[in-house]
């Protein structure tokens, strides 16, 4: 028998039954053991150190929550501003989760804590789809986005539903327990208000069918889905998601509810000529928002009852879109920067030209997502030809360069 010490400690393999044997004070490990054991920890942590924990047998698996303020502090470095918004998200995804590990780990029913889905109302381009996506990253959850107004133009509803819980599980890999843990982003839900008070909203009754629809999955039901491949084999079941753990956040812009707000409260917009003023009181009516309000706006009352946590993102302005610019982890220029260091050339940007980025994107309303195209338009010759040439191993965008740039550019359809 050879020595101990030329064998892996874990699998007991000999030195010549490996590649590699590296030794520690105790023992080896081979390179085998090496990358069962790495594997190990990346699907058990994700990449926030969130940790999934598996329950009990056939039980949903736990997490390791982060605290509200810990998951806030995650957010900032993607979401640029919306503190209210980020701060009330928190709390509501964190209970959500407590919730159900608590459910898991105890079967004391005396008190039934609902769930927290959010309503999330704000301007286009203000981040909502961010927010919802960036705290299914960090709790490290599937998640979809669905849009509300899809499920208006089919007859039957129920089949919308099932493939939004579709499109759920795929981004779970087809792992059903994951996904009846997961967060679906539900995109204008404004847009199925029944004719309210406002103007703008045209559709009628038929919304409210919409309406009922989604109630549907809000509330919970178990949705039958094809299983992986999305044909079904004539002796293959459908897949059942129980949607009622499942997180749904809804957003809409919700033209015209600052009006409803507004006169319930007695403030309206006129007079403030300003863009800081029209910011600043926009700001101030959206943080009193009721459910009362989404009645008025068309919002059936079971639907509304249905999304308890009600929150606003603000109207973006000069100072929160320079930020976007450059702070976020996953920040505009900080991606220009990494893709032209690809090509070997150092990306260097004046202070001049990201104020003009972003008082072009003021100037045509184009919000955030005005900035992309923006950066899109400027970048594109540059970027066609650090593809050729390579010799230039350097870019400094002046204002100069980029003004001479977007001169005969419509910027107007920009976002
Ligand atoms: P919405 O869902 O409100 O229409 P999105 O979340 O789709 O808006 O935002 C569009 C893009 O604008 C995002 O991908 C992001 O790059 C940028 N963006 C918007 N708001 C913010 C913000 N507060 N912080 C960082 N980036 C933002």
């Amino acid at each position: 028998m050879k020595p101990k010490e030329t064998n892996c400690s874990f699998c007991g393999r000999s030195k010549e039954e490996v590649i590699m044997l590296i030794s520690g004070i105790e023992g080896h490990i081979c390179d085998n053991c090496i990358e069962q054991a790495n594997k190990i920890i990346s699907t058990e942590l994700s990449p926030t150190g969130t940790k999934a924990v598996k329950g009990k047998k056939g039980a949903a698996p736990k997490f390791d929550l982060l605290k509200p303020a810990d998951l806030k502090k995650k957010l900032d470095e993607y979401v640029i501003g919306q503190d209210i918004a980020k701060k009330v998200m928190s709390v509501a995804v964190y209970n959500h989760y407590k919730r159900l590990n608590f459910q898991q780990s105890n079967d004391i029913k005396d008190v039934e804590i609902e769930k927290s889905n959010i309503l999330l109302l704000g301007d286009t381009g203000t981040g909502k789809t961010l927010v919802a996506k960036t705290l299914a990253r960090i709790l490290n959850v599937p998640f979809c986005i669905a849009d509300a107004t899809v499920l208006t133009e089919a007859g039957y509803v129920g089949e919308d539903v099932e493939s939004v819980i579709a499109r759920l599980l795929q981004s779970a890999n087809y792992d059903t327990e994951a996904a009846q843990m997961g967060i679906i982003y539900i995109d204008e839900i404004d847009k199925i208000a029944r004719k309210g008070d406002n103007p703008s909203i045209t559709r009628d009754v038929s919304g409210e069918g919409v309406q009922q629809g989604l109630l549907k999955i809000l509330e919970g039901t178990v949705a039958h889905v094809a299983p992986e491949g999305g044909r079904k084999h004539p002796d293959q079941k459908y897949v059942k998601v129980d949607t009622t753990n499942i997180l749904f956040i809804c957003g809409g812009a919700f033209d015209g509810i600052k009006n409803i707000i507004g006169r319930r409260i007695n403030q309206s917009e006129m007079g403030f000529t300003t863009v800081k003023d029209r910011l600043q009181i926009t700001k101030s009516v959206l943080s009193k928002v009721n459910p009362s309000d989404l009645k008025s706006f068309g919002l059936i009352p079971e639907i509304i009852g249905r999304l308890p946590v009600i929150t606003f993102m603000e109207p973006l302005d000069k100072a929160t879109l320079r930020n976007i610019l450059t702070e976020p982890k996953n920040a505009l220029i900080k991606q220009y920067t990494e893709l032209f260091k690809m090509d070997g050339i150092a990306l260097t940007v004046d202070e001049a030209v990201l104020d003009y980025i972003v008082d072009k994107a003021l100037e045509f309303n184009l919000g955030a997502r005005g900035l992309r195209s923006i950066c899109e338009t400027l970048m594109m010759d540059y970027m066609f030809e650090a593809g050729a040439n390579l010799k230039k191993k350097e870019l400094h965008l002046t204002l100069k360069d980029v003004e001479e740039k977007l001169k005969n550019v419509d910027l107007s359809t920009a976002a």
